[in-house]
């Protein structure tokens, strides 16, 4: 059978010792880090959420990150990701930090838009990594270019990237999973299908449509109405009809667009941590716009310090009092954790009649 992507929930159930951890009120130590090398981008995408946040052209100061990676180590993160703000792959020191993550025995993965990856790079992510994300939101040269921002030449150089990848994947026997991203827009619906062939053809493992979430501080707020009920059904026949043994095309869920919560508190917080480009740590992405949800910066303190500050939990403490959980970003990185430790937490009757 092949096994699920499982794109639309989480996996924190396999890890009990650190849900025990939670449950008993131990410190949490974070179980997923996602570093932004650099908030630095050859592309300007219509949707990126990090739109708000300018992309000032900070990153992380030269050597940072493959001292990070040990922390990381000592601070018990088992997976980490490369992505962000910017284009992760224009950091120098990308690719040594990510060979320290692997040495140390944490599994690696990345985002990127692929336009800008050599041949010798694209080899040591089939060899380095467990899944590369490419995110790919046109299926025509000039859908491309609009919602990537850039001139739709570019459109084969992504393409060329994740061909190349297929190619070392095969070649080298690696088992990085190669997937592609496109958040659907009035500005590429039209060639989705393409888009779902040709990642298909050009040796993707899975082609995911995302659902746009719009951030309140973005200038970018499209007209969804296009997003029946039918235009879905056509979308998910489509990705029966190109899916088989090899390839899988997932239409995300659309129940997670509401933004109304059932829980109040963020108890998923600890378990993820976010490191900016410009040092800055944080446990929520979406709010990084309030200086108080930050825990602080690895620029002055070396991470497993800095996770056992009382300023982390002061900034946590500060994210579950002041943040109104259902004006937060829909199905933001954390909410499907939420919503099962929100069950561990509040447990039916009867517990023991399993
Ligand atoms: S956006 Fe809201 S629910 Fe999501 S991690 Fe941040 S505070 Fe928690």
């Amino acid at each position: 059978m092949k096994p699920s992507l499982r794109l639309d929930s989480h996996k924190l159930q396999y890890h009990p010792a650190r849900v025990a951890d939670f449950l008993e009120g131990r410190t949490v130590w974070p179980l997923y880090a996602e570093i932004s090398p650099t908030s630095t981008c050859n592309h300007r995408c219509l949707f990126c959420n990090f739109n708000y946040l300018g992309h000032k052209n900070m990153q992380l100061p030269a050597g940072r990150m493959q001292k990070l990676a040990r922390e990381l180590k000592d601070s018990h993160v088992k997976a980490v990701v490369f992505a962000g703000a910017g284009e992760p792959s224009l950091h120098p020191d990308l690719f040594p930090a990510m060979r320290i993550v692997r040495e140390l025995g944490m599994d690696a993965a990345m985002s990127t838009n692929g336009a800008r990856l050599n041949n010798e790079q694209l080899m040591e992510m089939a060899h380095l990594l467990s899944w590369v994300r490419f995110s790919f939101n046109g299926g025509t040269p000039e859908a491309y270019g609009t919602c990537h921002g850039v001139a739709p030449e570019n459109f084969h150089r992504a393409l060329s990237s994740l061909r190349k990848l297929a190619e070392c994947k095969a070649r080298e026997h690696s088992r990085v999973t190669i997937g592609a991203q496109c958040v659907l827009l009035p500005e590429n619906r039209k060639s989705i299908e393409a888009l779902a062939r040709l990642m298909k053809e050009s040796g993707a493992d899975y082609f995911s449509i995302k659902h746009f979430y719009p951030h309140e501080e973005n200038s970018y707020q499209p007209d969804m109405s296009f997003l029946t009920e039918s235009f879905l059904s056509d979308l998910r026949q489509l990705a029966d009809e190109v899916s088989d043994a090899r390839f899988t095309m997932v239409v995300r869920g659309v129940d997670s667009l509401d933004r109304k919560r059932p829980y109040k508190e963020c108890h998923g917080l600890p378990f993820i941590i976010y490191i900016r480009e410009d040092g800055m740590a944080y446990t929520c992405f979406s709010h990084q716009d309030d200086d108080k949800t930050a825990i602080g910066s690895i620029l002055d303190d070396e991470l497993p310090a800095l996770w056992l500050k009382q300023a982390k939990d002061a900034a946590l403490q500060y994210i579950n009092r002041n943040m109104d959980k259902d004006l937060c970003q829909a199905n933001c990185r954390h909410h499907q954790i939420n919503l099962w430790l929100q069950q561990l937490k509040n447990p039916p009757m009867h517990v023991n009649f399993i």
